[in-house]
């Protein structure tokens, strides 16, 4: 048990911190806490795609970004945009995407993607 204000470890049986008069919690809230990691999800180059998964991501209040989304250079992206979820929310996610019957979708992307391609 710790003192969520002066950080000071109790036995067991102790239910309030004799310094602070405040209740003791099991854990100290985790100085990583809000380092949320993301998980790549799926890839595209549909850009109609893109549009119409933000738009369902966005009503079900998943967090995500697409990564290398490029769609509106002339240029046609060498690289897929990539789904990217945070990882508590992934299953969630891939849930929701299965019932869409999106068949552009590159089912693995990790396959022929790089982090950081060579220029
Ligand atoms: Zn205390």
């Amino acid at each position: 048990m710790f003192c969520p204000k002066c950080k000071s470890e109790y036995r067991l049986g102790f239910t309030s911190c004799t310094d602070c008069n405040v209740d003791l919690v099991p854990k100290l809230p985790s100085e990583e806490a809000e380092f949320v990691k993301y998980q790549q999800v799926l890839a595209t180059h549909n850009a109609a795609d893109i549009c119409f998964i933000k738009s369902i991501l966005d009503g079900e209040k998943i967090d995500y970004f697409f990564k290398g989304e490029l769609f509106n250079q002339l240029e046609p992206p060498v690289q897929p945009a990539i789904l990217m979820v945070r990882q508590d929310q992934v299953d969630t996610t891939n849930d929701i995407l299965k019932d869409l019957n999106l068949t552009f979708l590159i089912s693995n992307p990790k396959i022929g993607y790089e982090e950081n391609p060579e220029t």
